[in-house]
């Protein structure tokens, strides 16, 4: 008999995936949904537990002997960093560890979870080859599995579920969405590592030696935007957006300051600061409480007003992402969602910085229309920007988005690997634009990262807000060079 009904197991990718940055500077984030997934199957009666092979450090081979001692029913394998968008990356470690589980223990019955599977689940179900991939949050679909697992059936005809027979993938309709996401369980916090979790750098620019604890945690799920570049409906099924009660989300909070000391905590919602009630309310929670919170979230150009920031700052907002993507008003219309004038953005990073909220300022380079000088364009406003931290992120075809799809249509080159999707690899390869190659888009990003941190205006900004410790760790930051396979240049 199987010693635990279901094991959830977050595969170690990360190094992979970040290069670099892995052992110092990106953050260690706990498999969020593997808890949610684990803690309803806790809920309904199943006896659980959680692997977090990355924050365990286990190598592939000590993570599928691991996997065997615990001998599970069933073993979910999250493909997925704390963001669902991080998928198809993380495919590369998913895919390891299931040839290795196969071989270590060919009976035990594997599921695959994420966005990426949820974006190609006959592709996948193929290739990677585990008994299960899962088309959706997958919260009934991995209950519907053990119920039938545990009663020896070979029929597995529950929502959200496909697998394969005869060598055929036989699919299930997507599960329904959950409704009341009051309805789900508290995450299964208490099945991870919590020591082990670490903030990204610059989350804790104001004290770099309190990167740990950390958690994220959710208030809503799903967006009900459509960029184009983003595979989020892959997942959900369409855009859309369900909100979590405030009082479930303080009573989260409540337990991880109390019992687990957390003082960082990143909020997964694709976009949080969208409904204003909510968000007040969860504030207003906050502040009651007196809680000293160093909390980052998403939040977009448009929905920032002064009187809420004000209050966001007093429950421990220090940071809020806007993803304001390109610097070109050609390029940004063209992505029809984001199309804010170069006059609203500097008017909502203006009273978030009069706030004094720091942010982080997502641009994307290789976005359809860029050329060398619309990419300028981008590195000259984040400049004038001058946030706190900026990513420059290069355009990919993430299975599940438009631009995927796009890019098959058109027969543009993707990666040859799903390594090839992450944005910190040496295997790198972001997509061509109308005007310029793969490997101009690649150069110029990772040379504007460097041009953009080292500026005197950004470091003495840095020096005033900070301190010249954070200075000093920016500088050996800018020393981690990526090695990139594909960048024009390369190699010479
Ligand atoms: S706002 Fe756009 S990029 Fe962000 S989650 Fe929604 S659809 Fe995706």
């Amino acid at each position: 008999m199987s010693k635990v009904d279901l094991l959830i197991v977050k595969p170690g990718s990360a190094r992979k995936q970040y290069s670099v940055f892995k052992d110092t500077l990106a953050a260690i984030e706990p498999p969020l949904w593997g808890l949610m997934l684990a803690a309803f199957a806790r809920e309904k009666g199943y006896s659980v537990a959680v692997l977090d092979a990355e924050a365990e450090n286990l190598t592939p081979d000590e993570a599928a002997a691991s996997i065997k001692a615990f001998d599970p029913l069933l073993c979910g394998v999250i493909a997925a960093g704390s963001n669902l968008s991080a998928s198809t990356q993380a495919m590369p470690g998913a895919s390891q560890l299931l040839g290795l589980i196969r071989q270590a223990a060919p009976r035990l019955k594997t599921f695959l979870w994420g966005l990426h599977p949820s974006a190609l689940p006959e592709r996948t179900l193929k290739e990677e080859k585990p008994d299960f991939v899962m088309q959706g949050e997958g919260f009934s679909a991995t209950v519907g599995l053990l119920e039938r697992l545990k009663a020896a059936r070979s029929e597995f005809d529950t929502p959200g579920v496909w697998y394969m027979r005869g060598g055929v993938a036989v699919p299930n309709p997507r599960e329904p969405l959950v409704a009341d996401l009051g309805s789900l369980p508290m995450p299964a916090w208490d099945l991870v590592p919590m020591e082990r979790y670490r903030a990204h750098n610059w989350h804790c620019f104001d004290d770099l030696g309190r990167r740990t604890p950390y958690a994220v945690l959710y208030t809503s799920l799903g967006c009900p935007f459509d960029c184009h570049f983003c595979a989020l409906k892959a997942l959900f099924g369409k855009p859309q957006i369900r909100y979590r009660p405030p009082e479930k989300v303080i009573e989260e909070i409540d337990l991880l300051v109390g019992k687990y000391g957390v003082r960082n905590i990143k909020v997964l919602d694709e976009c949080f600061i969208l409904s204003r009630p909510h968000v007040e309310k969860i504030c207003d929670l906050i502040i009651e409480r007196g809680y000293d919170l160093n909390i980052w979230a998403y939040a977009r150009v448009d929905t920032i007003d002064p009187a809420l920031l004000a209050k966001l700052k007093k429950a421990g907002v220090n940071w809020l992402a806007l993803g304001i993507e390109s610097g070109s008003e050609k390029v940004r219309g063209a992505e029809k969602t984001r199309n804010y004038t170069q006059e609203k953005i500097r008017e909502a990073v203006d009273r978030i910085h009069a706030a004094d909220i720091a942010i982080v300022a997502n641009f994307i380079f290789g976005l359809p229309e860029d050329d060398l000088a619309s990419m300028r364009e981008t590195l000259d406003m984040a400049k004038a920007l001058n946030c706190a931290y900026t990513n420059f992120y290069t355009a990919m075809a993430y299975p599940g988005s438009a631009l995927y799809k796009d890019a098959i249509k058109n027969g543009t080159r993707l990666p040859d690997s799903w390594l090839g999707y992450a944005q910190f690899s040496e295997e790198t390869l972001p997509l061509p634009t109308k005007y310029l190659s793969s490997g101009e888009v690649l150069a110029f990003r990772d040379a504007a990262f460097d041009e953009f941190h080292s500026s005197p205006a950004y470091l003495s900004m840095m020096d005033k807000k900070f301190g010249p410790k954070t200075v000093t760790h920016v500088k050996e930051m800018l020393k981690l060079k990526i090695k990139r396979k594909y960048a024009a240049g390369a190699g010479k």
